[in-house]
């Protein structure tokens, strides 16, 4: 910290990762810039009470004359490529993210996960396997608590779930283990294109102790790591086996534990609990630790979250499939469930190539009902399917459409923000509706 003693310091973006930036900088007596494009941040009323005396610079970028800064710290939200940022940059103001002050500071251990998806549900899993291990853990990064706030906690290890964003602007993290879960499409609307987003999640292995990648997934191979271990549903360190008449999860042909131990349906789920069992390699856990750990966890609402069970007809709430990728995995997951399918997609694809979705729509999905800015494109997808105007006909049309035994998904595949403030206010408004349906 004593680095940051004389220098002119900003905070770039006052979201939440922003306001936990300031919160650490003014506990450690330094007086940062608050700097953001919008006139009125979310996090107003707590700068208002606490920091009152630091000065704010809201509204244009150009008028916050970031080239006076020595340090800035930038928020994940606000793309490196900003024409006033890359300016900074190129005058030789550093730029870094809260992820990189928190490794610059910290001696714990750090175990990080990134992915296009099912990063929060490996993140919660993993913490949870840490607590059942003995261990006092501090979660956060992109899922939760920002970084700085929990260094504030004295924690044995530190479990962090880091989005792409976060990535660009961390160059020490140095992990005692790091995962790639998987890579598909996403936020193409921010990058110029697929290769460039690889490489912001690759760094993610950068001085790592342990690479933790998916066989099936070349784009998650650590281009350099000396120690590393891959999960797979086959062929893989930690991997799936038939033992004594059914299903377990195995590390290099030795089974470990039935995955009937854990409730999170689909094989993407069993994807995740190897990638964790990976993570965990070098603690060396009783196999006991992850038996009580996947007993204690149901999963995390908005992911393929079964909501009710209406005439016969069970309705699952995956919001969170924000991507093609999630959706995939949300279908073939529910594909081994008997009856028919009906999904409901739509929002906005963030400039994602929607055709992967084709051969699955027309294999695993009966029926197809769509909404939103991109509602068009995917029912382009699947002949015969439905172009509804919203979530309340959406569902209408699914209860419609419904026989006695089949399967009613919500996993747009999209972006919730053309119709939402975020991924929770549509799967609740999906819940409410189905809900509502009913009585
Ligand atoms: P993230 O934090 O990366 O967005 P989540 O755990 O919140 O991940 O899950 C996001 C979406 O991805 C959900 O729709 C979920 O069903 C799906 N998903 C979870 N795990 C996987 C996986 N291993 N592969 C593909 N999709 C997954």
């Amino acid at each position: 910290l004593d680095t940051l003693k004389n220098k002119r310091i900003a905070v770039l973006g006052l979201g939440i990762s922003g306001l936990g930036t300031v919160r650490f900088l003014h506990a450690h007596n330094l007086h940062p810039v608050l700097i953001d494009s919008r006139q009125q941040v979310p996090t107003q009323l707590w700068l208002d009470s606490h920091v009152p005396h630091l000065e704010r610079r809201f509204g244009e970028f150009d008028k916050a004359q970031l080239t006076q800064f020595d340090v800035i710290i930038i928020a994940p939200g606000i793309a490196l490529s900003t024409p006033q940022v890359r300016q900074a940059i190129a005058e030789g103001v550093e730029v870094i993210g809260d992820v990189e002050l928190f490794a610059r500071l910290n001696n714990k251990p750090v175990l990080a996960v990134t992915g296009s998806n099912g990063k929060s549900t490996v993140v919660s899993l993993l913490a949870k396997v840490l607590e059942c291990g003995g261990l006092q853990v501090g979660l956060g990064g992109n899922i939760g608590t920002a970084v700085l706030d929990l260094l504030a906690q004295d924690m044995d290890a530190y479990v962090l779930e880091l989005s792409s964003f976060q990535l660009e602007t961390t160059t020490s993290l140095a992990a005692k283990s790091a995962c790639i879960l998987n890579l598909c499409e996403d936020h193409l609307d921010r990058y110029t294109g697929m290769a460039d987003y690889i490489c912001a999640k690759q760094r993610i292995y950068q001085d790592c102790q342990l690479a933790v990648y998916n066989r099936g997934d070349i784009d998650t191979y650590p281009e350099h790591a000396s120690q590393q271990l891959s999960f797979a549903l086959h062929d893989a360190d930690y991997h799936i086996m038939q033992h004594q008449g059914e299903s377990y999860f195995a590390y290099r042909n030795s089974p470990l534990l039935p995955c009937r131990k854990t409730v999170l349906p689909g094989s993407h789920n069993q994807l995740n609990v190897l990638a964790v069992m990976a993570l965990c390699h070098d603690f060396h856990f009783d196999i006991g630790v992850f038996e009580r750990a996947l007993s204690e966890f149901k999963g995390l609402d908005h992911r393929c979250q079964y909501v009710t069970t209406l005439n016969d007809v069970r309705y699952f709430n995956d919001s969170k499939a924000t991507n093609v990728g999630a959706t995939l995995a949300a279908i073939k997951g529910l594909a081994t469930e008997p009856g028919r399918l009906i999904l409901l997609a739509g929002g906005d694809a963030k400039g994602a190539d929607l055709m992967p979705l084709k051969e699955t729509l027309a294999e695993q999905v009966a029926e197809l009902i769509c909404f939103g800015k991109d509602g068009d494109a995917i029912a382009a997808l699947k002949p015969g399917s439905h172009r509804v105007s919203g979530m309340g006909e959406a569902v209408q049309k699914a209860k419609a459409c419904a026989q006695a035994g089949d399967i009613v998904l919500l996993a747009p595949a999209c972006a919730s923000l053309d119709m939402y403030s975020n991924y929770m206010a549509r799967g609740n408004d999906f819940i409410q509706q189905v809900l509502e349906e009913s009585s």
